[in-house]
């Protein structure tokens, strides 16, 4: 059997006859929100059964959901393999009204989504890292997320959403499927998010930004740099031993990149370890000549993590720095973070509880 979602409108065309039956295919699927070929009502009968037989559209089901605070609700999918992974609804601006009720502003929304299940990269700070790689999300795996995420919350099909490549996994480690999403993702007869929504944070795999910059698809690039110094850095992230800081900014200044927009820099910030002013003033020069934003983000502790989650005023701190040296920087606010944030505790805890029923538990 065949995901539907795996495939790009032109691609769908080549396995179908008559070809424009793709398109109709794919309005079904991605903007009337069809979740069985049964509604595809404008395909003749024996088609519905002959596609019945030869693919499959349902490729994940969200066995959990936890809604933060904040408003965030984070998402754990189960694969046709029974693996598990999450994806998180980020809603970034609240609808605003005017005295009539009319709608003056609508909301904005970034999904996250993951790219593999587990992560080979071993991240000393990351609990996806910790179990290593199980095995790639195929494209329509990827996409799905979104599919999902935007039909279980009744976004309407106009309201573009940003798309974040952050979840579980190294999307550079996976290139092939996350470009192939990146592709779908864009198909105007699709959900036509162009690529200057999407953007692919990545561990700093120096020849692997070369390749995907290469491709030309427009995407946005997020670099999670973490460190200043190599030392430091490779204790973080053991892949800093192969692509040490200097070259991923390199491969960064080589990267095409639209005029009005930046690489993101993530810089995961951890109580005496890198939230320095030395470590701020570093930053600054690393980054000079570069169109660049920094996101700080809080280290989310758990369990069995060294580390410790920073004071705010030492965040504030390092982004006055920042600013004051003209760095863009933002603090994420820790969006769901008492709903256990970063990447993979969601899933984490899953296992550990093992089967005992959480109060909400989606369909
Ligand atoms: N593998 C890619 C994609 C995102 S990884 C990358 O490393 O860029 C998932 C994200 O979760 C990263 O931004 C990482 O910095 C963040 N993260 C992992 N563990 C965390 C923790 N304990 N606290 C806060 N953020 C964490
Ligand atoms: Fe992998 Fe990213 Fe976690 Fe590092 S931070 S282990 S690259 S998912």
């Amino acid at each position: 059997m065949k995901n539907l979602l795996d495939f790009t409108l032109d691609e769908l065309k080549d396995q179908l006859s008559p070809p424009f039956r793709a398109k109709q295919i794919f309005e079904w699927l991605y903007k009337k929100n069809a979740t069985s070929f049964d509604e595809m009502l404008n395909l003749p009968k024996d088609l519905r059964a002959n596609l019945v037989q030869e693919f499959y559209l349902d490729p994940l089901k969200c066995v959990k959901f936890e809604r933060s605070a904040d408003g965030s609700i984070k998402y754990l999918f189960e694969l046709k393999d029974g693996l598990r992974i999450e994806s998180v609804l980020l809603p970034m601006k609240e609808e605003l009204n005017d005295e009539n009720g009319e709608v003056t502003r609508h909301a904005r929304y970034t999904i996250c989504v993951s790219s593999q299940v587990g992560c080979r990269m071993g991240c000393s700070f990351c609990l996806t890292g910790k179990s290593g790689l199980t095995r790639n999300l195929t494209p329509g795996e990827i996409v799905g997320q979104i599919l999902c995420i935007k039909r279980e919350n009744k976004i309407p099909y106009e309201r573009r959403v940003n798309v974040v490549y952050m979840g579980m996994g190294e999307p550079l480690d996976n290139l092939e499927n996350v470009s192939k999403a990146i592709k779908i993702l864009k198909e105007n007869d699709g959900l036509a998010i162009t690529p200057r929504r999407q953007t692919v944070s990545t561990s700093g795999l120096g020849s692997q930004i070369k390749k995907l910059g290469e491709m030309d698809l427009g995407v946005l690039l997020a670099i999670s740099l973490h460190a200043v110094t190599n030392e430091l850095r490779s204790k973080l992230m053991p892949i800093n031993n192969a692509y040490k800081i200097e070259s991923v900014m390199e491969a960064v200044r080589g990267f095409p990149i639209d005029m009005r927009k930046r690489v993101m820099f993530e810089y995961l910030v951890i109580k005496d370890m890198n939230d320095g002013i030395k470590d701020a003033k570093k930053l600054v020069s690393l980054l000079h000549g570069i169109k660049a934003k920094v996101n700080l983000i809080y280290f989310n502790p758990h369990e069995g993590s060294e580390y410790g989650r920073p004071n705010t005023a030492d965040m504030e701190a390092f982004q006055t720095y920042l600013r004051d040296h003209g760095v863009t920087c933002t603090i994420r606010q820790s969006k769901g973070l008492d709903i256990s944030a970063a990447c993979g505790q969601l899933k984490e805890r899953d296992n550990q509880m093992s089967g005992k029923t959480l109060a909400k538990t989606a369909k």
